[in-house]
């Protein structure tokens, strides 16, 4: 375990240069806003047309589910596009599908090889998860899939603005 970090570090996912990123997608994979309109944006066409490709394939995605698609122009090697659950109260099982994604995010890139996983604050944007519970349920979710891979060492949460990466430091602490 000593070989495997958990970072957390203010900046732009676009610009990571971990093996692999984790796009806080749409069920529809077809674009949005946040966070996805900007891989979408910095990766070009590419990524979309692989999740175009994966939708006509097996329709939209669950909420705690991931697909992987190449990259595009980005520097990573694979985008993992996950669906966030949307915020009602905390009592319609928003934490376990949070979690699912960081789990099911993590051991995916375990199958595909990457030894690096960079991940926004998922559904803390329009999906409206109020940020200090959410870092409490992201932070433990993936330490957990971390200690149990055997490709990924090293998961780094990449926060855009200074409340989100507080609120995750703080629940580190
Ligand atoms: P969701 O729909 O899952 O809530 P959003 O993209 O709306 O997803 O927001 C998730 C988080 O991603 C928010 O904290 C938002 O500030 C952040 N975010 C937006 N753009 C970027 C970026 N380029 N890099 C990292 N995080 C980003």
């Amino acid at each position: 375990m000593s070989d495997r970090r958990l970072e957390i570090v203010r900046g732009d996912l676009t610009r990571e240069t971990t093996d692999a990123i984790v796009n806080a997608a749409n069920s529809s994979l077809l674009g949005g806003g946040g966070v996805d309109g900007a891989i979408h944006r910095a990766g070009g066409s590419a990524i979309l047309e692989a999740c175009r490709v994966i939708r006509a394939a097996q329709g939209p995605l669950p909420a705690g589910e991931v697909v992987a698609t190449p990259a595009g122009r980005l520097a990573v090697k694979h985008v993992l596009h996950t669906v966030g659950p949307v915020w009602q109260d905390g009592e319609h099982g928003e934490a376990e599908t949070l979690a699912a994604c960081y789990r099911n995010a993590i051991e995916l890139a375990d199958t595909l090889g990457p030894a690096s996983v960079s991940f926004p604050s998922i559904s803390t944007g329009a999906f409206g998860y109020p940020v200090e519970d959410a870092a409490r349920v992201a932070l433990p979710a993936a330490r957990h899939a971390l200690a149990h891979a055997k490709n990924v060492v090293l998961v780094r949460f990449v926060l855009f603005d200074d409340v989100t990466h507080r609120a995750y430091l703080q629940a580190e602490r």
